[in-house]
């Protein structure tokens, strides 16, 4: 079997861990199987990457950025490939430059545009375990790219589809997927199975166990996921196409969101195509948004409202006061104090009554809801932040706890 396994930071955190991973590395390399292995950067590495990038630049270019970033994952793959070295195994560790991964020139959020195997089957006709960074590869002119927060999750199951592997393990730091977050929510359980469109929907909702784009990739290309522990020996979660769970369960998890914040455009025309110019304006700086509303007004202008990504903030700001006369409003305020809480499941479109009590839940907390949005297999409430974790316990008791 050719088996692709990928570590988070906890699992390489320190010395310690390191050997434990080998431990599980060689076991199935020892089983016989072919063995390709993603790795993170070593704990909070990136975070504290960043870090040092803002105390010489509080906007260092992105190109750099990536060339900074890049280096956490190298560390993982030469120490662990140093680690099974002493072990006696025969090893190789690869840069996402030198495992044939070709992204587009986005750097901070590079896509995956195709992976040229030809030096990892190379290896791996070697019988070599082939270690590879994560998160990162390189692109068009030759430039190392990264591929988002969490990305090595995605570089895992690119590697895993582009090598038909027959095997997709995503060991992390809790035993696999749960209906909350396990660290925040004592009561939450663990999911035997869960489809591709319920995870994507989890982990675009924040659910950080999985990258939502590994997720995507993994359902186009029908790589069968696994999460599991690195430190708790226990079948983990299966992600697929089918899971057993879909007639019983009405929701699936619910997910909080805190890196979110609302944008608020006072006083705006009210007149056609004012709307079009406020998210034009904001599509066109690619940044995405999300549960827009539009406040009655008075006196012909509106109030608008809607959700992006904490980081983009600023820029969302900036490209609306660029062109304030032209779209015609009076001010504009950030709320980042804000979290968005979600309750996912497929089987919502099929019971009535799941919105009220999720509205009952918050109500019960004293949480107000400053915005909802619903679809067919999630509702969205924006709240305060500081109310967000109260409110997802509370959520998590009313639908699997009673
Ligand atoms: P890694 O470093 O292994 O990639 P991450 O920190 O990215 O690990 O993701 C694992 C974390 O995701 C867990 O420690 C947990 O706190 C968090 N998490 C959030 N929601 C869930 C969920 N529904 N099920 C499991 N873990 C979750
Ligand atoms: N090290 C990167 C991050 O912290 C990638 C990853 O861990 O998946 O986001
Ligand atoms: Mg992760």
């Amino acid at each position: 079997m050719l088996i692709v396994q990928k570590f988070g930071g906890s699992s390489v955190a320190d010395a310690g861990r390191i050997r434990n991973v080998a431990g599980i590395i060689a076991e199935s390399y020892l089983e016989g199987h072919e063995m390709v292995v993603v790795l993170s950067a070593q704990g909070d590495t990136t975070d504290d990457l960043l870090e040092k990038a803002a105390e010489l630049n509080e906007a260092p270019s992105k190109r750099e950025l990536d060339m900074l970033l890049a280096t956490g994952e190298q560390q993982s793959i030469a120490l662990m490939a140093m680690c099974l070295e002493a072990m006696g195994l025969p090893v190789v560790s690869l840069t996402g430059w030198q495992a044939g991964i070709r992204t587009n020139a986005d750097y901070s959020a590079a896509r995956i545009n195709r992976i040229n195997t030809e030096r990892l089957h190379r290896e791996l006709d070697k019988k070599r375990i082939v270690l590879v960074a994560g998160f990162q590869g390189v692109n068009k002119f030759d430039d190392y790219t990264t591929l988002g927060r969490g990305g090595s999750d995605t570089t895992a199951v690119a590697l895993a589809a582009a090598l038909h592997a027959d095997k997709c393990q995503i060991f992390t730091d809790v035993e696999g997927v749960y209906t909350a977050d396990p660290r925040k929510v004592p009561g939450a359980k663990k999911l035997d199975e869960i489809t591709y469109d319920e995870m994507l929907e989890l982990a675009s909702m924040g659910a950080q166990v999985l990258m939502n784009r590994s997720v995507q990739l993994a359902k186009r290309y029908g790589v069968e996921l696994e999460v599991l522990s690195s430190l708790v020996r226990a079948p983990g979660t299966k992600v697929k196409e089918v899971s057993r769970n879909m007639e019983e369960m009405k929701i699936t998890g619910i997910a909080k969101d805190a890196n979110v914040a609302r944008v608020t455009v006072m006083q705006v025309a009210d007149r056609p195509g004012s709307a079009f110019r406020v998210l034009n304006a904001v599509a066109r700086a690619g940044i995405n948004v999300d549960m827009i509303i539009q406040a009655n007004g008075r006196d012909e202008t509106n109030d608008m409202s809607f959700v992006v990504a904490e980081a983009d903030a600023e820029a969302a700001c900036k490209v609306l006061q660029d062109r304030q006369t032209a779209i015609g409003f009076r001010d504009i305020s950030v709320d980042k104090d804000i979290a968005k809480v979600s309750v996912v499941g497929a089987g919502m479109m099929s019971s009535v009554g799941i919105a009220s009590l999720v509205f009952e839940a918050l109500n019960d907390e004293h949480v107000n809801i400053q915005m909802i949005n619903t679809s067919e297999v999630k509702i969205s409430c924006v709240i305060d932040a500081a109310s967000a974790d109260r409110a997802v316990a509370a959520i998590h008791r009313k639908f699997f706890e009673a």
